[in-house]
């Protein structure tokens, strides 16, 4: 049984560039889908939507700032998803390990797991704290740390496949793929830091297609997507 769960979301969740209300609210009604099952929920941001690392490393800047700057972004998604919790009386609270005073708390794994077992939705923003890995990656830690049975990461497409089905067609849909056969493919789909991590400590991740109705819970039921394990 799925009790507690943490959820990656990319920033492009939250709009191409910048913020999408619309979209927003599509992100917080599959939240509440999730915790009126009475399921914990944690939540991993990207920052897609404002700014990756690389895009600016791409112009010129230097990976380690660049990172830096990265890890802003998703403290700003972060900030909106809870503001738009909280406003539809849903509690939540945000925390970093990069932190900004009164806005966003510094993380802590023992509040969090507290905050967790309460039922308050939290919101964990600011990626690791260090430069060179991406949200993904946070999102393993994140699960391990704060005892979640599985990793949804919430992607666009139905689950891992054999190469991209927005680019090509015809391509081989997996119900399950184990880690090994995951990272010798390179698939792109996820971070490979982040399935070899996973690897080492056996967490089950879902991907699965979040842009549709009421897929997160599905996800954890094990009725969509691809389970990599
Ligand atoms: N980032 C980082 N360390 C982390 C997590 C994120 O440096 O532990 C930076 C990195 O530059 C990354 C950006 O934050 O590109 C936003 O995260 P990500 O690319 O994972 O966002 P997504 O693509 O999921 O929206």
């Amino acid at each position: 049984m799925v009790r507690r769960v943490i959820l990656k979301i990319s920033g492009e969740a939250f709009g191409r560039s910048g913020f999408d209300l619309k979209k927003i609210n599509f992100i917080k009604e599959e939240i509440k889908s999730v915790i009126y099952e009475g399921i914990r929920l944690g939540i991993v941001i990207g920052a897609g939507n404002i700014l990756r690392g690389r895009e600016l490393v791409r112009r010129g800047f230097p990976l380690v700032s660049s990172d830096y700057i990265g890890m802003l972004g998703t403290l700003l998604n972060g900030a909106i998803l809870k503001e738009v919790l909280i406003q539809d009386g849903i509690k939540a609270d945000l925390f970093s390990p990069v932190y900004a005073e009164k806005i966003v708390r510094r993380y802590d794994p023992f509040i969090a797991s507290k905050l967790l077992d309460e039922g308050i939705v939290v919101i964990l923003a600011g990626g690791t704290g260090l430069p060179f890995v991406t949200t993904d990656t946070t999102a393993v830690l994140r699960t391990l740390e704060l005892g979640g049975d599985i990793f949804l990461k919430a992607t666009k497409v139905g689950g891992v496949y054999t190469e991209d089905p927005k680019k090509k067609r015809g391509v081989k849909f997996f119900k399950f793929i184990d880690y090994d056969e995951f990272i010798r493919r390179k698939l792109e789909v996820m971070d490979l830091t982040a399935v070899a991590l996973a690897k080492e400590k056996r967490l089950k991740i879902i991907v699965y297609n979040f842009f549709k109705k009421g897929n997160t819970l599905l996800a954890i039921k094990g009725k969509t997507g691809t389970c990599i394990g």
